[in-house]
């Protein structure tokens, strides 16, 4: 098991440099999160013990569970490197005080409502955040229409307790990757439409095990992987 998630991750991460090399962008730019929802924490151990730093889940639960038992990055408690968390999934009102303070960023906030409970929760401090868009226009997805993001952000971005980072989305599903391309460069497009107009959209979160690579080549600032690194989630 140890060696399979440690190969896992040295495939995937050779697999994010050659994206970077092809697509003419540094490697260093691009952040693998190793996405570890419905794992036990010893998969969590194998692969930080193969270099792996950044963390993401997506029940609040168990977040606050993987986190009490491995520890919170990116600070070194003795000799261990301790995981940094990413949260990515939907997130309730109710649960936000599971995530902030843990998350060293929220990928998916999606409305003003969710915003202020995540800012309320964090003042004095402010907590980093993603804005998720519904690129696809699906009806049964989270996420903000993209004719709405920057307003969304522009609101966000006004809030004292929110360190606004960027955009995150999650494509239709598809069995041909390549296809994802043009709503990744939707969000790159939205990103590059904020930044001109004054918001600090830097961070791309986007592309999973099926399409990090064509992510990669759109501009990914964040890819989240899971299936790829720690296998079929049970
Ligand atoms: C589960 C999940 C992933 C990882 O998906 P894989 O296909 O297993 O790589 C990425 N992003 C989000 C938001 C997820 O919920």
């Amino acid at each position: 098991m140890t060696d399979t998630v440690a190969r896992r991750l040295e495939e995937v991460r050779a697999r994010i440099d050659r994206a970077c090399r092809e697509a003419g962008r540094d490697p260093a730019e691009v952040r693998l999160v190793a996405v570890s929802k419905a794992h036990p924490a010893q998969a969590v151990r194998e692969a930080l013990a193969a270099g792996q730093v950044d963390f993401g889940e997506s029940y609040a639960q168990e977040l606050r569970d993987k986190a009490a038992e491995l520890g919170v990055g990116p600070s070194v408690g003795g000799t261990r490197t301790l995981p940094v968390w990413h949260f990515l999934g939907p997130l309730q009102r109710n649960k936000v005080r599971l995530v902030v303070g843990t998350a060293v960023l929220v990928h998916a906030v999606d409305s003003e409502r969710l915003g202020r409970a995540i800012q309320d929760r964090s003042l004095p401090r402010r907590t980093p955040v993603l804005v998720e868009v519904n690129v696809g226009g699906e009806p049964t997805k989270h996420g903000v229409d993209p004719g709405s993001c920057l307003d969304l952000c522009r609101v966000l971005h006004g809030m004292p307790g929110l360190d606004l980072k960027g955009l995150m989305c999650i494509p239709p599903a598809t069995d041909d990757p390549t296809r994802a391309a043009r709503f990744f460069r939707l969000l790159a497009d939205l990103a590059a439409e904020g930044r001109a107009r004054g918001l600090p959209l830097e961070s791309l979160s986007m592309g999973m095990s099926q399409d990090f690579e064509v992510a990669v080549a759109c501009g990914a600032t964040h890819v989240r992987v899971g299936t790829a690194i720690f296998g079929e989630r049970s």
